[in-house]
């Protein structure tokens, strides 16, 4: 736990210098080019490579229970797949509860779920899956509990309606909590996946054809109205996925609009729907919502992520092994929505980033510092600085080629099988512990903390 990192070049979103960094009891202590090497402090040579920040992947799905199916990765081997890839914190969106359960019926569950298994740090986001005056006054005790944020969804089983979604607004409005939101149109999407079922286009490409993105623009554009009416709380949307999404988010910054902030994730900078026409039925690996998209929104949301329009990469890490995917050969329908993505996240944003000439300063605070000041992580997370946890990630620019016989998540497959990353996770450190070095996990299970977030 008492470690000195030398002949690093850290980054912290303000330029890269070079300079060592001295950990003790897991807290970064100083960081100069003077730190003197003290007895029983173990030395890690960074060798010139980058000394970033851990990485902070706030939306996850460990264990995630979909009633028929559930996530394959639980809370260990998502974790340790998560710090293979440089991520040291999560923030995991939970499952739904039976209906009508209260807000701690499922964080208690995931508390189990998490504890002693575990190898990154960890926090859960609180989930509105119906809303009344028991469910508004226990967010108050949930944010004391340390945990700010809840999801809602417009879409699925346990959506909200406006009328629910505004009475939550309000509350988070006076408590200071993020209310991050799935924001789909529920009734177009339906009503299109009836359509074409009933044609009996049920191809993995139909997915993407069913949710169209002005089902995605229609739902942030109203939530971002409704939130208006609230005063403003601070609304974070997840997975921003196309072009026309983003450019709702936009035009209402630009008109006024406060605390708006938003996510997008690897894959919709990196994959298209393309990927839905693969053949023996490999689409079907990529069944995820929202779905894939063109390549202009591709090109689009990274135009946001450099000029600032974009907050935060996440993952929407949901992993299924590649059987329970081919249920969906006949219909997509049939199969599990979510796939892979922790492991690769740092790795393929520094890479694909750093070819687009985006600084390494815009790409670590989409990666690492931004997500820990929305959620009330930062400074503790997300940052290199004296008094902040000791997570760092050491990384080094040589190449390697994606494939499932390198990833550690318990899935099957990746959906990035044959990517070329030019930035390589090489040493992934975490409140001064050694969670992985020389390829191996250096851990033991359970090792990672529940981490109390402050409110907004
Ligand atoms: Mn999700």
């Amino acid at each position: 736990m008492n470690l000195i990192i030398k002949n690093g070049v850290i980054n912290n979103c303000e330029g890269s210098y070079k300079a060592d960094v001295l950990i003790e009891s897991g807290i970064i202590k100083q960081i100069g080019t003077d730190i003197i090497n003290k007895k029983n402090y173990e030395v890690i040579d960074a060798c010139g490579g980058l000394v970033l920040p851990g990485g902070v992947d706030v939306h996850t799905h460990m264990d995630l229970d979909l009633g028929a199916y559930r996530a394959v990765d639980d809370f260990y081997t998502g974790t340790v797949a998560a710090a293979y890839g440089g991520t040291t914190t999560i923030v995991d969106h939970i499952s739904f509860g039976p209906k009508g359960c209260g807000l701690h019926y499922e964080i208690d569950e995931y508390h189990r779920l998490a504890g002693g298994n575990a190898v990154a740090d960890y926090s859960f986001h609180g989930v509105l899956q119906h809303v009344d005056s028991n469910i508004l006054n226990e967010m108050k005790e949930v944010i004391d509990d340390g945990i700010q944020s809840f999801k809602l969804y417009m879409t699925y089983d346990n959506m909200l309606g406006d009328e629910d979604i505004l009475k939550v607004l309000f509350k988070a409005k006076e408590l200071g909590a993020v209310i991050t939101v799935h924001a789909e149109n529920n009734g177009a999407i339906q009503y299109l996946r009836s359509y074409y079922g009933d044609l009996g286009k049920t191809q993995p490409i139909y997915h993407a054809l069913s949710r169209p993105d002005s089902t995605e623009a229609e739902a942030i554009n109203r939530m971002i109205y409704l939130s208006e009416i609230a005063g403003y709380p601070h609304l974070y949307f997840v997975h921003i996925s196309t072009e026309k999404g983003l450019n709702e988010i936009k035009e209402a910054r630009k008109r006024g609009a406060e605390n708006i902030y938003c996510e997008t994730c690897t894959q919709y900078l990196t994959l298209t729907e393309e990927c839905y026409g693969k053949e023996d039925h490999e689409g079907l690996k990529y069944i995820m919502a929202p779905p894939l998209r063109k390549r202009e929104d591709v090109e689009a949301l990274w135009k946001g992520v450099e000029n600032g329009d974009v907050d935060v990469i996440a993952t929407d890490h949901c992993p299924f092994y590649l059987e329970q995917k081919l249920k969906g050969i006949k219909d997509y329908r049939i199969a599990p929505g979510g796939a892979p993505g922790v492991e690769e996240r740092m790795e393929i944003v520094l890479t694909e980033g750093m070819k687009r000439g985006i600084s390494l300063d815009t790409l670590i605070e989409k990666l690492c510092a931004n997500p820990s000041r929305i959620f009330g992580l930062y400074p503790k997370k997300g940052v290199i600085q004296a008094g902040s946890d000791g997570d760092i990630i050491i990384v080094k620019n040589q190449n390697e080629i994606i494939r499932q016989t390198n990833r550690h998540s318990a899935a099957d497959y990746t959906t990035y099988e044959g990517f070329e990353v030019s930035y390589v996770v090489d040493i992934t450190i975490q409140r001064g512990r050694i969670l992985i070095r020389n390829g191996k996990l250096a851990a033991e299970k359970g090792v990672g903390e529940f981490i109390r977030r402050k409110r907004k």
